[in-house]
């Protein structure tokens, strides 16, 4: 089966001169149609760089994207659904408002911002304003302006950040929906346990490098894993300054 995403010698530096910061090193990663795949790594790994790259939120130093199997082109981000820190809301707007801004320029009918509000569970209160809303009712709105294109990659950087424990495992099984429907899932997130029960495969970055790729076996200890990568990474020095 093709990747939908693979990234090749994925490079990110910050700054110029004597304050370069390499965020990320070198980052391949290989996506599977269909699958959920869960992006770990420490605090300041390179995660969110490197997912705001493959979103066309900042311009790779080197290294391609490609994207269901061609090199990745900004028309792309049509079919790339994504929630990245906080998502983008007119707090001034109800939520259906402002679903229906992003609707309009996608040139999608009113039908659809029902559907994505009924998704995320947040129909009862479509015309209540953004501004209002909890954090996790923001990050549903969020999700829910990610869904309504009908994405072919869903890309959510720790989606579960203000969602109480009921949300979480909604979330978790709504991932696990999309996944099923046919909609590639790539999500960040530090609950060791959620990306277990969730994902088919995993990435490690560690210092900006992929230290660690493969598919989650059933029963495997993901913490174990994750916490050897990170161990042996310390051990070999990590040739990235974090
Ligand atoms: P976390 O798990 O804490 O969210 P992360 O793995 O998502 O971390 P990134 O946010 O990608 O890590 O950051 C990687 C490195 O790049 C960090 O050392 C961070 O300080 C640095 N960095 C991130 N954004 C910028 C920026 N805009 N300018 C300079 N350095 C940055």
């Amino acid at each position: 089966m093709g990747y939908m995403l693979e990234t090749r010698g994925l490079r990110k530096r910050y700054g110029r001169g004597g304050d370069v910061q390499e965020a990320v090193a070198d980052v391949g990663l290989h996506i599977q149609e269909g699958e959920v795949y869960g992006l770990l790594g420490p605090n300041g790994a390179g995660k969110s760089t490197t997912l705001k790259m493959i979103c066309g939120m900042l311009r790779p130093t080197a290294g391609e994207i490609l994207f269901a199997g061609h090199a990745w082109r900004r028309e792309d981000l049509y079919s790339i659904g994504s929630l990245i820190e906080e998502a983008p809301l007119y707090p001034n707007l109800t939520a259906r408002e402002n679903l229906r801004v992003r609707a309009t320029l996608l040139g999608l009918s009113d039908e659809r911002i029902d559907e994505v509000l009924s998704t995320v569970d947040l129909l009862g209160v479509g015309d209540k304003r953004a501004g209002r809303f909890s954090m996790g009712m923001k990050q549903r709105l969020g999700l829910a302006l990610a869904l309504l294109p009908r994405p072919r990659l869903l890309v959510l950087d720790e989606p579960t950040n203000g969602l109480d424990p009921i949300g979480i495992e909604e979330l978790r099984d709504q991932i696990r929906g999309f996944a099923a429907a046919g909609t590639t899932v790539l999500v960040s997130s530090h609950i060791l346990s959620e990306v277990q029960q969730m994902a088919d495969s995993v990435g490690i970055i560690y210092r900006g490098h992929l230290a660690y790729e493969d598919r989650l076996n059933p029963g495997e200890d993901l913490e174990a894993l994750f916490m050897d990568v990170c161990r042996e990474g310390r051990r070999s020095g990590g040739e990235v300054a974090a």
